[in-house]
C-alpha cells in the first residue's frame, strides 16, 4: 500500500437464508432442483398473487442482527424498489429500504494484533430475483427457481482502509453467519455475495473521492484483489490528474482487473414505497426474546469463556472458528473437567483425524460422551494414547462398539510381559540394534514398530523406547 494515499471501502453482503421455503410464497428454496419447478403465482409475480411473509425468514434474520451486534427493531416495514429487468418479473423487488429489521451493528476485526470496529449501517430482509443464465448463443434464460428465495441485505460504514482489512472483515463476518446457522454462505452456490465500492484520498484528509461500485466478486480474494486493482488505478491517476469516474465496473478474474460496467452520472430512481400488500411488521417483545434465546451462544461470548478456562489464544480461535468443533469441546469437557487437554488433544490430533475420515464435527460417528470416557480410561492408566487412537480408528472401521474394543485393548487384558516382549525385538532385530550403535539413532523407532506390533498396539510406546534404550545399553 501507498503510504500517501488511503482506501475508503464500504461493502454490500447479501446472504441467502436457508429457510426451507422462500420469502413470500410457499415454494421451496432450494439449489439443486430443476429450473422453474419450484414456482407458483406469486414468485412468477402474476398479476393479483399476494405475499405471505415467512416469519422463519424473519427469525434468520434476527439471528444475524443479533450476532452483528446489531439493534433488532420491533416495527420494520416492506418497501417496492421499483426497475425492470428479466429477472424480475413483478417489475420491482421488495426490501426493507430505510425501515430496517437491524440497525448499529458491528464487528470486530483483528489487524496486526490491533481491534477495529467495523460498523453496520443496516441488515434488510429483502427477496431474491430470478437467475438469469447468459448463453453462447446470446440468449438469456431464467430460472424462477431463485426467484423469492429470503435474502438479507448487509451494508456496512465505509470503515475499512485497505483491502486486506475489507478481507479480513468479510472472513470473520461469514464465520459469524455461518455460526448462527442462518445461511450456507457458500460464494460459489451464490449463498453469499459481496458488491464493494472504493474511493481514495489524501491520508488524513477529511473529504472522500470518487467513488467506484465493483460487482462480480465471486469470492472473497476476489473482493480483495478487484479492491487492491481499483486502488492502485486511482492512486496512479490521482498522481497523473486524471479523474475518476463515479460508476461501475466488474471484476474480471481471468484478465485481474476491473472494466467498466456503467456510468453513474445520476443515481436510479427507484421510486420506494411502501408495499401495500404486506403490513408493517411488528415484532412482540415475547417474539425476540424467544428467537433470542435460541440462538447459540454468540462466538465472542464463548470466546471469552474459554480464555477464562486458562485456554491459549490458538486454541481458542481454532475451536471458536468452528462452531461444532466447539459443541464437541464443550461436551467433552462437560464429562471430563480438562480444558486444556482436551483442547490440546481436540485440535493437534482429533480434528485432522476427522477431517481425514471425511467428517465435521457434528458428522463424526465418535460423539463426544464416548471421547470423554476413552480420555478418561487413558487418565486413569487403562489404556494409553496410543491404544486410544487404535480404538477410535477400529471403531470407526466398523470393527466392533466401542466397549468391546476397549475390553479387547483394556490394560487390565494385557497378556505380556513388557519386558520380555522388547527382549525378543532386540534379538530378533540385532541388525537394527548394530545400526543404533553405530549412531544411527533414528533406527529406534523401527524396533518400537517390531514390539507394537508383537503386542498388537497394546504396549504405551514411551515405555518401550525406555526398555529398548535401557536394554541395549546393559546388552
Ligand atoms: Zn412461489
Amino acid at each position: 500500500m501507498n503510504t500517501e494515499f488511503e482506501a475508503v471501502i464500504g461493502l454490500e453482503i447479501h446472504f441467502q437464508l436457508n429457510t426451507a421455503t422462500k420469502l413470500f410464497c410457499r415454494c421451496r428454496s432450494s439449489h439443486d432442483a430443476v429450473p422453474n419447478t419450484n414456482v407458483c403465482p406469486v414468485c412468477m409475480g402474476l398479476p393479483g398473487a399476494l405475499p405471505v411473509l415467512n416469519m422463519e425468514a424473519v427469525k434468520k434474520g434476527i439471528g444475524i442482527v443479533r450476532v452483528l451486534n446489531g439493534k433488532i427493531h420491533s416495527r420494520s416495514r416492506f418497501y417496492r424498489k421499483n426497475y425492470f429487468y428479466p429477472d424480475l418479473p413483478k417489475g420491482y423487488q421488495i426490501t426493507q429500504y430505510e425501515a430496517s429489521l437491524g440497525t448499529d451493528g458491528y464487528v470486530i476485526i483483528k489487524i496486526d494484533n490491533f481491534e477495529k470496529k467495523i460498523r453496520i449501517e443496516r441488515m434488510n430482509l429483502e427477496e431474491e430475483a430470478a437467475r438469469s443464465i447468459h448463453v453462447k448463443t446470446g440468449d438469456v434464460l431464467l430460472d424462477y427457481n431463485r426467484s423469492g428465495i429470503p435474502l438479507l441485505e448487509v451494508t456496512t460504514y465505509p470503515d475499512m482502509r485497505s483491502p486486506r482489512e475489507a478481507r479480513i472483515f468479510l472472513e470473520k463476518l461469514r464465520n459469524m453467519v455461518l455460526y448462527i446457522g442462518a445461511s450456507g454462505c457458500d460464494m460459489e452456490k451464490g449463498e453469499m455475495r459481496v458488491d464493494a465500492n472504493i474511493s481514495v484520498r489524501k491520508k488524513h484528509s477529511a473529504g472522500y473521492g470518487v467513488r467506484v461500485e465493483l460487482k462480480n466478486l465471486n469470492s472473497i480474494k476476489a473482493v480483495e484483489d478487484a479492491l487492491t486493482y481499483e486502488y492502485t488505478r486511482h492512486v496512479e491517476n490521482i498522481k497523473k490528474g486524471i479523474p475518476i469516474e463515479k460508476e461501475t465496473r466488474l471484476w474480471d478474474e481471468f484478465k485481474g482487473e476491473t472494466r467498466s460496467m456503467r456510468r453513474k452520472e445520476e443515481s436510479h430512481d427507484y421510486r420506494f414505497f411502501p408495499e401495500p400488500d404486506l403490513p408493517e411488521l411488528i415484532l412482540s417483545e415475547e417474539f425476540i426474546k424467544d428467537v433470542v434465546e435460541s440462538l447459540p451462544e454468540m462466538p465472542d461470548e464463548r470466546a471469552n469463556r474459554y480464555v477464562n478456562m486458562g485456554l491459549p489464544v490458538f486454541y481458542v480461535e481454532t475451536i471458536i472458528r468452528d462452531r461444532a468443533m466447539a459443541d464437541y469441546f464443550d461436551k467433552v469437557v462437560s464429562e471430563l473437567n480438562s480444558p486444556q487437554k482436551v483442547a490440546k488433544i481436540l485440535v493437534n490430533e482429533l480434528a485432522g483425524l476427522v477431517r481425514k475420515k471425511g467428517h465435521n464435527f457434528q458428522s463424526f460417528p465418535l460423539k463426544p460422551e464416548d471421547f470423554a470416557k476413552l480420555l478418561m480410561l487413558q487418565e486413569e492408566g487403562k489404556i494409553n494414547r496410543n491404544q486410544m487412537f487404535l480404538i477410535i480408528n477400529r471403531f470407526l472401521e466398523g470393527k466392533g462398539t466401542l466397549s468391546e474394543l476397549v475390553d479387547s485393548f483394556s490394560a487390565n487384558k494385557v497378556d505380556f510381559v513388557l519386558e520380555d516382549v522388547v527382549k525378543e525385538a532386540i534379538s530378533e532385530g540385532q541388525d537394527l540394534v548394530e545400526k543404533y550403535r553405530d549412531g544411527k539413532t533414528g533406527v529406534i523407532g523401527a524396533l518400537i514398530g517390531i514390539v507394537m506390533k508383537k503386542t498388537k498396539g497394546r504396549a504405551d510406546p514411551k515405555e518401550v523406547r525406555k526398555l529398548l534404550l535401557k536394554f541395549i545399553e546393559e546388552g
